[in-house]
């Protein structure tokens, strides 16, 4: 056996070369199956198929490179044909491998197998490229070596497969390690090729028949040049694709950043950096809807300031930003950490506080919170010290964030209502008059066109006992209600945008009446009531003079009622308005008067020529000391100002006394009579027309008679 034996021997720098070619074709692998892993589809493809030829190539120009390497004991040549044909399973072969590495959950057996196949076509490649030289007689195999370069190419394929998959399964990217793997893997397939090679018998007097084709050297010579120009090109463009992929990478992270920088600004509140509203909700929500533990009671507390958009009109947007901050953390001095803090609006807090179950405990910390902010303090060498209301609502009892936080605005609301400086919690009915409300207002839309709604008047007189004039006050008579309180439906026609349109008819029929009652002879002035949202509407003034001139109406015939705390509002729109108003020539009255909170040098901005001291002033009057010099301090001051007092509610005739001893310049109130409409206020004034006096003539309070 051995004397037919022709030992092949080995050139080592062939040997060499295929060896860096295989290394650099498994690097090669590695960066490709990175790149399509990270590239969307269309990208991969390419990148598959372009791997694919490549490394195909590589392997197949090793395979040759391999046994090019080899000092034949003969001289042989390659057919180019069988050279050429063994091309396209190489590249086969390496898409198969390229994809199978790119499958997400790729399954042991599933590797095992492809592993197998990967190993036994690149033992079939030696096979084939040694049929490319036409030997006579046929070349026999040795079996141990063939067994042992299949065992290395098997054992490099399973280490490939291993170290490979774990390779890209990595989140950073070594090169270093990348490279180890090749060498190791590549090294082991390329000895398992040279060890099949080396299988190779040839018997004494073996001929070539292709000896005259394509020389093992210069095989080794156009296999080397063309592999490495393409591997260099690959390689370049996995360098470029990953660095343009990083940058992309970069950017992509740089504008989520940006993008997670807006989501949580839009939560904040820029002032105090607090919570926002917005903010304030997503957490309640997210607190309510944990599921282990839910909480069993959380309170969600409304802290609104009393007055703080008139505190920012007298001193400032700039003092009441560093007010806000200021309060803001003396809350939250106050608070628990896992307590919520936020800033919903202008002038209100929201605490939110998990496991305060216990209304005590509640009130307690409401009383601490108003403490704490009615504490005197310095800003901007300013003395300050707020008041606050607040509404509180309570978890389960408000069974989701919805219900928590529009309990606390209706208990917030009462607590405000009741005038401010105090706490309310959310009782049941709060919210009743809230669905209340919405059909109200949908019977109220109907009100004007079904003639359900029409003017009283109620009579202003002068201590002389003359008619200074009427107010005109709303009446609507509801088919099933009954009368229904102007108190009760004009809060519901501005919440509901209904308030346009009523008042608008207000101020229609009080020109038709007056003008009515000056085509009689009769001059009795008329003042109406104009809500917050009228003063808003920027062409209240025309309107104003559209009403007058339609009705042939003088202006100084029409005074225009409107609260304090609507005029402080917002008082330079109030200035504005007033200013337009008082061009046309129309009066204008500061009505209830002592209810908001402003002072009068505050309200000498306003061109205004009366104002009405609230009833609940007028009604302590008799009994309260104080009152009396209230009253009569605003009288005095009024007068020094240029302005008319007007009292309404008088109800008793010590009322009236005090306030004709105080020069009150006009009196308003069920002594004299009640709102009435215009058929009894003729009867009214016909039976007056011959008595002296208001003080001797008051009616009886409990028989108003005058109004039925
Ligand atoms: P107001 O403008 O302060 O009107 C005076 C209210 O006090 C009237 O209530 C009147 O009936 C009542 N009043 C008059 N004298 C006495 C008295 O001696 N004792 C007592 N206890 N009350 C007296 P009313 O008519 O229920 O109107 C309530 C409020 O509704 C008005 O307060 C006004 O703010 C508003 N309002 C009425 N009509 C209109 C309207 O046409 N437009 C607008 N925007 N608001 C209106
Ligand atoms: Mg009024
Ligand atoms: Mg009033």
């Amino acid at each position: 056996m051995t004397d037919e034996f022709l030992p092949v021997q080995f050139r080592w720098t062939a040997l060499a070369a295929s060896w860096v070619v295989a290394i650099y074709g498994i690097y090669l692998l590695v960066q490709v199956i990175r790149r399509i892993r990270v590239s969307e589809r269309d990208v991969g493809s390419g990148w598959w198929l372009g791997g694919a030829l490549c490394i195909g190539t590589g392997i197949w120009a090793q395979t040759f490179l391999g046994l090019a390497a080899v000092h034949w004991p003969i001289k042989v040549g390659y057919v180019p044909e069988v050279v050429l044909a063994s091309w396209l399973p190489a590249v086969v072969i390496s898409a198969a491998v390229i994809w199978m590495f790119c499958q997400p959950g790729l399954k042991w057996l599933q590797r095992v197998t492809g592993g197998g196949v990967f190993g036994l076509g690149l033992g079939l490649l030696v096979v084939v490229d040694v049929a490319a030289m036409v030997l006579r007689p046929h070349v026999a195999w040795d079996t141990a070596r063939v067994i042992t370069g299949l065992s290395l190419i098997l054992a490099g394929c399973a280490a490939g497969s291993i170290l490979i998959r774990r390779e890209l399964l990595r989140n950073e990217v070594s090169e270093v390690r990348t490279l180890l793997l090749a060498v190791s893997v590549g090294t082991l397939l390329r000895l398992g090729q040279s060890a099949l090679v080396a299988a190779v018998t040839l018997a004494p007097g073996t001929v070539c028949l292709s000896v005259d084709q394509l020389s093992g050297d210069a095989l080794g010579w156009i296999l080397s040049a063309t592999v490495l120009m393409l591997f260099v090109l690959v390689h370049m463009g996995t360098l470029l694709d990953a660095r343009s992929r990083s940058r992309q990478e970069q950017l992509v992270q740089s504008l989520k950043k940006a993008q997670t920088d807006l989501v949580a600004a839009s939560f904040r509140d820029a002032h105090t950096g607090l919570l926002n509203r917005l903010g304030f909700e997503e957490q309640l929500k997210r607190v309510l809807n944990q599921t282990a533990p839910a909480p069993e009671r959380a309170t969600v507390l409304r802290i609104s300031l009393d007055g703080f958009r008139a505190f920012v009109d007298t001193y400032g947007h700039t003092l009441g930003d560093n007010s806000i901050r200021h309060l803001s953390a003396r809350l939250l001095g106050l608070v628990r950490d896992h307590d919520v803090l936020a800033r919903s609006d202008n002038d209100e807090f929201l605490l939110l506080c998990v496991g305060l179950g216990d209304p005590h405990v509640a009130s307690q910390l409401a009383q601490r919170l108003s403490e704490a902010l009615r504490e005197p303090c310095m800003i901007d060498e300013v003395d300050i010290s707020l008041t606050c209301s607040i509404g509180i609502a309570q978890y389960p009892e408000s069974t989701n964030a919805a219900q928590l936080l529009a309990h606390s605005m209706d208990a917030m609301q009462t607590a405000r209502n009741a005038g401010g400086a105090v706490y309310c919690f959310f009782e049941r009915g709060m919210d009743r008059r809230g669905a209340e409300q919405v059909d109200m207002q949908r019977d109220l839309r109907h009100a004007i066109e079904r003639g359900e709604l029409m003017l009283h008047f109620q009579p202003k007189l002068r201590p002389s006992g003359e008619l200074a004039g009427v107010e005109a006050l709303l009446r609507w008579t509801h088919p099933q209600r009954g009368s229904v309180s102007p108190a009760a439906f004009i809060p519901v026609a501005e919440r509901f945008g209904l308030i346009g349109e009523l008042g608008l008819w207000v101020l229609e029929e009080a020109c038709r009446h007056v003008r009515g009652w000056m085509d009689a002879g009769q001059d009795i002035p008329v003042a109406v009531n104009i809500s917050a949202h009228q003063l808003r509407q920027p062409d209240l003034p025309q309107r104003v003079r559209d009403a007058l001139v339609r009705n042939n109406v003088p202006p100084r015939m029409l005074i225009l009622e409107i609260t304090e705390s609507t005029a402080m509002d917002d008082i330079d729109a109030s200035i504005r308005v007033f200013d337009m108003l008082a061009d046309i020539g129309v009066q204008l009255s500061i009505d209830d008067f002592g209810t908001g909170y402003s002072s009068l040098s505050y309200l000498r901005r306003l061109p205004a020529k009366q104002l009405k001291i609230d009833r609940a002033f007028v009604r302590d009057l008799d009994s309260s000391p104080d009152a009396q010099a209230i009253v009569e301090a605003v009288v005095r001051l009024s007068h020094a100002l240029g302005l008319k007092v007007v009292a309404e509610g008088v109800e008793t005739q010590p009322q009236a006394d005090i306030l004709i001893r105080f020069a009150c310049d006009e009196l308003q109130g069920f002594l004299y009579a009640k709102p009435m409409p215009d058929s009894a206020l003729q009867g009214w004034l016909a039976q007056r027309a011959s008595l002296p006096t208001v003080a001797a003539n008051a009616e009886d309070i409990s028989s108003p008679s005058v109004v039925a």
